[in-house]
């Protein structure tokens, strides 16, 4: 099944021509040109706003065809309640449309859109229960409205815009509490038959390990995410390990205060204990990043959120882990892992693209 191909020799020294990834800039390049699908609606180039919904706050940006954000407006998640989420929603819209004409515009939250981009089947933070969003906000707005999910439009935007520029099989993963999941295959966001796939960090990765939100136990999500690493933090100092000093005094002694957030910035300080917990969330991020290679075949992986401040003090272990765990290492080319270029901003990014050049690239 890994057998090389007619005339070539298996193994890293002979690799052919056609395994090797075309160098980033080259790749940035070509993107304009023949990486730029047919279907993506050329023409359209006036300004759409972006809206990324998160649990504690509500940001939204005027978006340019460049992926550039011309303005921005923010405001605090207003509860629970739909209506008062629709309200802030149009509130932002009225005030960043006094200072742009507004073509379209996309809306990103956590949960599950059905395939058309019009109801939100489930939302975590929300209380958005098979919701007819897009219609709501059409009537509202009086503008072409599109419904994404976070992860989604944040890889939409790493494909046109950030480190995914160029790959025609990409895959994005979010580290924050958890672990956010979207594809963009062939110039298209993949989102299977019913509109839910990407929830990556619900592959169980450990039988009978961590519980998780999901009612399963050992996800991924439980060892590769911010929460993981500031568990296992807490575990490490209320052992009263002597490895965990410096992370018990950023503290003040209180362990139940430790958070990912802390960890990471004490890895990045050279504290010895941070780094390795660090190491760790590093190593099952690429097992993971492992299996889904082994399912999907992507060109390059995207890692961006939260936990990414940690930066190389995550990503090389997981490259490593990533390589000692891929199937059929040695006989096939292995998919780049590299870090988002566009940070916190590109869910908000790419749901203001989507909504520019919609339908067709949505299914
Ligand atoms: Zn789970």
């Amino acid at each position: 099944m890994y057998a090389p191909p007619p005339g070539e020799q298996a193994g890293p020294q002979t690799r052919p021509a056609s395994w090797r990834r075309r160098p980033a800039a080259r790749r940035a390049r070509t993107q304009r040109g023949e990486g730029f699908r047919q279907h993506l609606r050329l023409g359209r180039k006036g300004l759409a706003i972006g809206i990324d919904i998160g649990g504690t706050k509500v940001a939204a940006g005027v978006v340019d065809a460049d992926g550039r954000i011309l303005s921005e407006a923010r405001r605090s998640t207003p509860g629970r309640d739909p209506r008062a989420v629709e309200q802030v929603i149009v509130e932002l819209v009225e005030e960043l449309g006094r200072r742009h004409r507004i073509w379209s515009v996309g809306i990103g939250a956590a949960g599950w859109m059905d395939l058309d981009g019009g109801t939100v089947l489930f939302s975590p933070h929300l209380a958005w229960r098979n919701e007819p969003l897009r219609a709501n906000l059409q009537q509202l707005l009086r503008r072409p409205v599109l419904l994404a999910n976070d992860a989604d439009a944040a890889a939409w935007a790493e494909w046109r815009f950030g480190a995914g520029q160029g790959e025609d099989r990409l895959v994005c993963i979010t580290l924050g509490t958890g672990i956010g999941g979207a594809m963009v295959m062939d110039g298209r966001v993949e989102r299977g038959r019913f509109g839910v796939a990407g929830e990556f960090g619900h592959q169980i990765i450990v039988p009978g390990g961590h519980r998780c939100e999901c009612g399963n136990r050992g996800c991924w999500e439980q060892y590769a995410s911010g929460n993981a690493l500031g568990r296992e933090a807490r575990i490490l100092a209320r052992a009263n390990s002597p490895v965990a000093q410096d992370l018990l005094a950023a503290v003040e002694g209180r362990a139940e205060a430790i958070t990912g957030a802390i960890v990471t910035e004490l890895a990045l300080a050279g504290d010895a204990a941070s780094r390795e917990l660090v190491e760790e969330v590093g190593e099952w991020l690429g097992l993971g990043l492992a299996n889904l290679a082994a399912a999907l075949d992507p060109g390059l992986f995207v890692i961006g959120g939260g936990l990414c401040s940690a930066g190389d003090l995550l990503v090389e272990p997981a490259r490593k882990a990533f390589a000692r765990n891929l199937t059929g290492r040695g006989f096939r080319p292995a998919a780049g892992i590299q870090m988002a270029a566009l940070g916190p901003n590109a869910g908000l990014i790419g749901a203001a693209d989507l909504s520019r050049v919609s339908s067709r690239t949505w299914r």
